[in-house]
């Protein structure tokens, strides 16, 4: 298969792109983690499934992949949280970093390459300070330092953002810490007492949330780099800010390409806690939602795009993975005696063509997902009509598994978790073999009728025919 060179919708210029990568052949991407001052939801799981699908649509594509992911364990809610609960900031967030390496675990996403923590860079974010300090673009303000928006002439270019009407704005909890400008904003907090602090050439204190995450990105993929993900949220101030006081301290083009991933909703609004609509990956669990269907469901719509939660579209995507799972059970029982010949090639490279293609096209899932269901339409088809044999079935099993390389959802096998997904053909599906075995005989095709009554035998289904037509039942 030939390579095929993405595009990407890059939100730093809202273009489209081909993917260029500092090394050719390898791609370093930076995704913002989660805050683990509580369980992560199933928004956020939208978001990391998205890098998820990116990072192994990339590989499946060829490329190397370099995935950070930083842990935010120290900001003002894991810093309010300890205290309320009276423990250190590390026993405060310990379980609830637990808790999300068990939810990626739960949703088969592919450990990133990096998993660094805040507080364990705090030299490399003074050393940005530093830069910062020396070169004019930051200053020092009562133990505090503020990156001086001034100081950046490009500032606002990734969002957009008027910075007039921010100074307009109101006055930005300005009175908390103070500033030579309302808009710009902290990179080091001095300490208050007792709050968790570092040492630092300032007196203790602690990082603002956007440093920790420019200082994680470039320890670990280098001052310039490929990608930089997060959800729409992230957007402004976090990314915006994380470009200005980057590329202020080291004079370089700091990430190449911006990819966002919209929000998820559910059932049409805004999750929130007073709508009590907020559901983590547990509360589906305990529903009794299929770990498969809830990846599938949030790979399934276009990262660019609202996803709108409902348990109607949950038990959607549970049905289409039937659908998937009834064709890999068809493909093992082909009866003996089908046609072999071109037809499963033929069908097999339309199915990677065009997953290759709509990934490589911002990376369309949905799109990918049309091509998987066109052949499951086509391959059922050829079963059908006896064109597929049993020497075809490596080549079509060998498609599906490639491009499950990327959807992480096709194989019932890998999640043993699931309840019972039914192995063989469900009610409608024995229907319509019954059916198409009486046309078969109607139309005097008896190698083909025995063939079916072979296939459905093989799925333990007998049929038995009576004067009123043909009845089956489970063996
Ligand atoms: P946080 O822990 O709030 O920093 O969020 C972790 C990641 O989840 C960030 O990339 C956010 O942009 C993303 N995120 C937050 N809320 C949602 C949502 N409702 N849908 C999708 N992604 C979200
Ligand atoms: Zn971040």
């Amino acid at each position: 298969m030939e390579m095929a060179v993405p595009t990407f919708l890059n939100t730093l210029g809202r273009r489209r792109e081909p993917l260029e990568t500092v090394t050719p052949g390898r791609v370093g991407i930076y995704t913002c983690g989660p805050t683990v001052y509580n369980h992560v939801h199933i928004g956020n799981l939208r978001t990391f499934l998205f890098e998820d699908v990116l990072r192994r649509s990339l590989r499946w594509l060829g490329y190397e992949v370099t995935q950070v992911m930083n842990l935010t364990d120290v900001d003002d809610k894991t810093i309010r949280g300890a205290e309320e609960r009276g423990v250190s900031l590390d026993e405060y967030t310990a379980p609830f970093i637990e808790s999300f390496f068990a939810d990626l675990a739960a949703l088969h996403v592919e450990p990133a390459e990096h998993y660094p923590r805040a507080t364990r860079h705090l030299p490399e974010m003074i050393a940005i300070v530093e830069r910062l300090l020396a070169g004019g673009f930051a200053y020092l303000k009562d133990g505090s330092v503020w990156f001086r928006i001034a100081s950046d002439p490009d500032y606002g270019r990734l969002s957009g953002i008027d910075l007039e009407q921010v100074q307009q704005g109101e006055r930005v909890a300005s009175d908390e810490y103070d500033k030579e400008d309302v808009r710009d904003f902290v990179l080091w907090k001095g300490a208050k007492p007792g709050e968790p602090s570092w040492d630092s050439p300032w007196g203790p204190g602690r990082p603002g949330w956007h440093l920790e995450c420019s200082a994680m990105s470039m320890k670990y993929l280098g001052e310039s780099f490929d990608v930089h993900c997060g959800g729409v949220d992230n957007i402004f101030p976090h990314h915006e800010n994380e470009i200005a006081q980057s590329e202020s301290a080291t004079g370089k083009p700091y990430a190449r390409f911006w990819l966002h991933a919209e929000h998820l909703i559910v059932d049409g609004q805004k999750m929130a806690k007073s709508l009590g609509n907020t559901y983590t990956l547990k509360d589906l669990l305990a529903r009794g939602c299929e770990p498969r269907a809830i990846r599938y469901l949030l790979l399934s719509v276009h990262y660019r795009q609202k996803l709108n939660f409902t348990f109607d579209a949950l038990e959607g995507a549970a049905g289409a993975l039937r659908r998937v799972d009834e064709l890999r059970f068809r493909l093992a029982n082909v009866p003996e005696g089908a046609e072999e010949g071109t037809h499963a090639a033929e069908l097999a490279a339309a199915l990677e063509g065009e997953f290759a293609a709509a990934l490589a096209d911002d990376l369309n899932t949905s799109a990918a997902l049309g091509a998987l269901f066109r052949f499951v339409k086509a391959a059922n088809i050829a079963i059908e009509e006896g064109r597929l044999g049993r020497g075809d079935r490596a080549r079509l099993l060998a498609a599906l598994g490639g491009i499950d390389r990327v959807l992480g959802v096709l194989d019932p096998a890998e999640w043993p978790s699931e309840r019972a997904a039914p192995a063989g053909p469900s009610d409608e599906e024995v229907d319509r073999l019954v059916a198409a075995r009486e046309e078969a005989r109607r139309r005097r095709d008896f190698a083909r009728a025995d063939a079916l009554r072979g296939e459905l035998a093989a799925a333990g289904i007998a049929v038995e025919d009576t004067p009123a037509g043909p009845r089956w039942k489970r063996g």
